[in-house]
């Protein structure tokens, strides 16, 4: 169970039910008050080689944007939600792009709010939407710190449109599988080779685990995705990842390998990426590749097409072969 070492909070939290129940549950933890989660100047000066100190840190504020992005893969819009960061580190985390060194959890308490606007939006649209709530953070993660997916789900079972979707590398999901879903979740989940998983993705649920949840998970009746995320393609990839997708086959039960659809997703880098891991992880494997990939622009970086065609070719046959009837949503 995760115990912060401090506790960084907008004054502004008090007035929240959440916000109250996290400052009794944290009581015995120091303190900071903020003026800005968004802005901790204490945080922004610490070196990269700080960084795992940092994600041991807990910011709790009230989320102020609440503007949803359009997606078009498994749902229709990308929402900001209860939380930012995570405990975990992951070397290719992109929240670590996207928020430089500060990809330390965020809770946000205006949860009301939040799941309100989906709700609205679900119910003012003609066709059926599917709202992606979990792409800045992993909520599994976060509900054993707040609660939060429990109480999304209890009070979103009986709206009658719309559908929640998250990734997960977490198998902590024994809190969902007796809650009234009514099947308006998607979860899925994310997996790798298990080299990867112990030498890339610190402090995420193992291989073992993340299939034993998903099982769980279609017992439950959620529908479920697995998620072949990121694909990195270090030495022999074809192997690990030829075991990995026979892994699933032997592992999943008859009912999960029945409904799982799939995404791929290959690995994307950044200049950022390389400057924390090689301060913050220095006896880590490297998992950047100059030979086979290229920059896309603003210190970022991609596999080279080339790469990516022969990935492609590579998850289709094996996908196809092993999960014959499984649809696969994309790879890109
Ligand atoms: S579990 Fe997800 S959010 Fe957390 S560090 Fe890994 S990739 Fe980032």
């Amino acid at each position: 169970m995760f115990k912060p070492t401090a506790i960084y909070f907008e004054k502004e939290i008090e007035n929240y039910e959440l916000g109250k129940m996290l400052l009794e549950k944290y009581q015995e933890v120091p303190k900071v008050e903020i003026e800005n989660h968004n802005n901790i100047e204490e945080m922004r000066k610490k070196e990269n080689s700080e960084f795992l100190k940092m994600k041991r840190n807990l910011i709790i504020g009230v989320r102020k944007t609440h503007q949803f992005v359009e997606n078009h893969k498994v749902s229709d819009y990308l929402v900001p939600y209860t939380s930012s960061g995570c405990t975990a580190s992951c070397m290719y985390c992109y929240l670590v792009c996207n928020y430089n060194k500060c990809a330390y959890m965020r809770l946000f308490v205006n949860r009301e709010k939040m799941l309100e606007k989906i709700i609205k939006t679900a119910n003012q649209s003609e066709k059926e939407l599917t709202f992606e709530i979990g792409s800045n953070s992993d909520l599994i993660l976060e509900n054993t710190i707040t609660n939060n997916l429990v109480w999304t789900i209890e009070n979103f079972k009986s709206v009658s449109k719309g559908k929640l979707t998250f990734p997960t590398k977490f198998s902590y999901v024994d809190d969902l599988l007796t809650l009234d879903h009514k099947r308006k979740v998607i979860i899925r989940m994310s997996v790798n080779p298990e080299y990867i998983i112990n030498h890339v993705e610190f402090g995420t649920s193992r291989l073992k685990e993340r299939i034993e949840a998903i099982n769980k998970l279609v017992e439950a009746d959620y529908e479920v995705g697995i998620l072949i995320a990121p694909v990195i393609f270090l030495e022999n990839w074809r192997e690990k990842y030829h075991e990995l997708i026979l892994y699933l086959q032997e592992n999943l039960s008859e009912k999960a390998k029945k409904q799982v659809f799939f995404e791929v997703i290959f690995m994307t880098y950044s200049y950022v990426h390389n400057a924390i891991n090689s301060e913050a992880f220095a006896n880590a494997i490297q998992i950047f590749d100059k030979t086979k990939m290229t920059g896309r622009g603003r210190g970022k970086y991609m596999y080279k097409s080339e790469i990516r065609k022969e990935g492609e070719v590579f998850f289709r046959e094996e996908l196809s072969h092993y999960f014959e009837k499984n649809r696969i949503w994309y790879i890109v």
